[in-house]
């Protein structure tokens, strides 16, 4: 019997999702030289206007994230740099698709050549902008794909991403694809399971595939028996959009004994929240703003990140949200800028921000200026010693005496502090934080010396568990004792198998991805407060 089909590429988007194959056809590239009425120039500038309205368009009835990426392909399509050596070449006699095609073929090539990942992951913006514009000078309808199929091709454009209904579910498996793409980004955030990197196959459409995007593995759905899935769905599947991710009778969560206990959401992205229901958490624990940023125009942004922090504080009505200062660094480079290894150990999170002022005065102003829209709390990411904690503060209350001399309205948040580095967490009475938020993703990669993102060393980073736990069992009370609020947002907080533990070092108050909470919940109302199992 031939081997069934299983290919390992790398995990983009979480989540499982089975269903019949779609095989893209790689989009016919070339430009049809057309030779209408009217000049050149002038039809290529009106396909241009066409690809801009139509994406317009799109942006007018997608989430404020997805905006922002179809608004970097608005300022891309409205560069010069990309009409006028198109126009040199009609010049030359090329016709307007020719030299339009010739001029992003020659784009495409320069982002896919970079060797920062985040600037090649670009190019397939710059290929969808490609297509867009001739689509738009022939006339063609854009592509689109059966509802619930698996997405099958090279690489797919962000514009397609998000036109297609993905309500009936599905799935994408990429053979090119890269997990910084834009559309990486918006499966993620909508919870559209996503392999990338799958070595090349025969997939015909219609073959019945799973894609787990956890594992990173695309297999043939008709050798992965439903139960397997039904499995994997209990240990966390992304929800549907449009269903609650914590059934609402298992709220407010007490523990066996009747503690009660916080679960708050980690939020990645502010379309996140249409997955989530305020009534059914706690709040939001960790909102990670570094995949806001996908441009330097983004960072300086401000007012689009006012308007972001005010619809999250509006949602939540009076729950507290917890927005994370920018933690860029190491994996996490500013936007346009090379990753790092090595500023795992050097300028990440608090420490680039300082050195960077301009990007955290912009953040800082913002959520000053949102505050006032609901229960804002701000999070400090990586800070190791209480002269960062200081200094941020001068800045909130510097760029809060300019708002106020401007007549601006804004409110002072409270700050406080990710315990990540060891030295902090084991000093936490030395910072003028107002609570603390135990990162165990990072705490773990520091007391065990292996960074979090080398597979290398990743058996090491998952033998120090033991360690991790005793080491919260140390600290945990020493930040008890300050009076202040300490919660927990690594993933750990989200492992049903550590639960006991946690409990038992002290933790009251839980944040972790929606996709977690359910087993979460149970796992914890089992449980007595100081984490034995309770009877009956
Ligand atoms: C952590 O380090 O535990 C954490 C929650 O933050 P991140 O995973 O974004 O570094
Ligand atoms: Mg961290």
């Amino acid at each position: 019997m031939p081997e069934a089909l299983r290919l390992k590429g790398q995990g983009a988007s979480p989540g499982i999702a089975r269903g019949p194959a779609y095989v893209m056809a790689p989009e016919d590239g070339r430009a049809r030289g057309v030779r209408a009425n009217g000049s050149d120039a002038a039809r290529l500038a009106e396909a241009v206007d066409r690809a801009v309205e139509d994406l317009r368009d799109l942006a007018g009835r997608s989430d404020l994230e997805s905006a922002a990426i179809l608004e970097f392909q608005i300022e891309m399509l409205r560069d010069p740099a990309l009409l006028e050596p198109s126009l040199e070449r009609m010049h030359r006699g090329a016709e307007a698709g020719v030299a339009w095609a010739a001029t992003m073929d020659a784009y495409v090539a320069s982002f896919e050549e970079a060797e920062d990942e985040h600037i090649r992951a670009r190019g397939a913006d710059m290929m969808d902008i490609r297509q867009q514009v001739l689509r738009a000078l022939h006339g063609e309808r854009p592509p689109d794909f059966p509802q619930g199929s698996i997405l099958v091709g090279r690489d797919i454009a962000p514009s397609l991403f998000l036109s297609h209904d993905w309500s009936r579910g599905g799935g994408i498996a990429l053979f090119g694809g890269s997990v910084a793409s834009h559309v990486a980004t918006l499966a993620r955030s909508r919870g559209v399971p996503m392999v990338v990197g799958v070595p090349s196959a025969e997939i015909e459409t219609g073959m019945e595939l799973v894609v787990d995007g956890d594992d990173g593995v695309v297999e043939d759905g008709s050798a992965v028996p439903a139960s397997a899935l039904a499995a994997g769905r209990a240990s966390g599947i992304p929800v549907p959009i449009g269903e609650p991710a914590v059934a609402a009778d298992e709220f407010p969560l007490s523990t066996a004994d009747g503690i009660r206990l916080t679960l708050q959401a980690n939020i990645d992205h502010p379309s996140e929240l249409r997955h989530l229901s305020p009534t059914n958490v706690d709040g939001i624990g960790l909102f990670r703003t570094e995949y806001l940023m996908a441009s330097p125009a983004d960072l300086a942004d401000e007012e689009r990140q006012v308007a972001i922090y005010t619809e999250m504080l509006a949602w939540a009505g009076g729950l507290p949200v917890t927005i994370r200062l920018l933690d860029f660094g190491a994996d996490k480079p500013p936007p346009g800028e090379a990753t790092d290894p090595s500023s795992f150990l050097g300028l990440r999170g608090i420490r680039l921000l300082l050195a960077r002022p301009d990007m955290l005065r912009t953040q800082v102003r913002a959520l000053l200026r949102a505050a006032p829209a609901g229960r804002l709390r701000v999070l400090l990411p990586m800070v190791t010693a209480p002269s960062e904690v200081e200094q941020t503060r001068a800045v909130f209350a510097e760029e809060a005496a300019r708002l106020s001399a401007r007549g601006v309205s804004h409110a002072m948040p409270p700050l406080g502090l990710m315990v990540e580095v060891p030295a902090a967490a084991l000093m936490p009475e030395a910072f003028a934080a107002e609570f603390f938020s135990f990162g165990t993703n990072d705490l773990a990669q520091y007391l065990s010396a292996s960074a979090r993102d080398n597979a290398a060393v990743s058996p090491l980073y998952a033998a120090a568990r033991a360690a991790v736990l005793r080491f919260l069992a140390m600290t945990v009370p020493l930040v008890a004792a300050t009076g202040r609020s300490v919660g927990i947002c690594g993933d750990l907080a989200g492992d049903p198998t550590a639960l006991p533990a946690l409990l038992s070092c002290g933790f009251r108050d839980f944040s972790m991805a929606p996709r977690r909470m359910t087993l979460a919940r149970a796992a914890l109302s089992r449980l007595n407060a100081d984490g034995s199992e309770a009877r009956g």
